[in-house]
C-alpha cells in the first residue's frame, strides 16, 4: 500500500478550515464529506470554498 504524502497534499489543498485534523489525508477528507453528501473544499474555486458551503448543489451551481 502507498504511503501517504500528506506534505504534498498540503500544498495542493485550498481548504480555509485551518483546524481540521484530515487536512492533507485526502482520503479521509473525501471520505468524510462524501458521507456527508459534500465534497471537499478542492472541488470548490477558493470564494465559493471559503462559505464552507460544500454540497453537491452548490458545486453544481459554481460549476455551471
Ligand atoms: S475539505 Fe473538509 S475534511 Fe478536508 S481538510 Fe477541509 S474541512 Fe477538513
Amino acid at each position: 500500500m502507498a504511503e501517504c504524502n500528506s506534505s504534498k497534499n498540503m500544498s495542493r489543498c485550498n481548504c480555509s478550515y485551518s483546524g481540521c485534523s484530515r487536512k492533507g489525508k485526502c482520503c479521509e477528507c473525501l471520505h468524510y464529506h462524501l458521507s456527508n453528501n459534500q465534497l471537499p473544499a478542492c472541488a470548490f474555486p477558493n470564494d465559493v470554498e471559503k462559505t464552507y458551503d460544500r454540497s453537491f448543489a452548490r458545486f453544481v451551481a459554481c460549476r455551471s
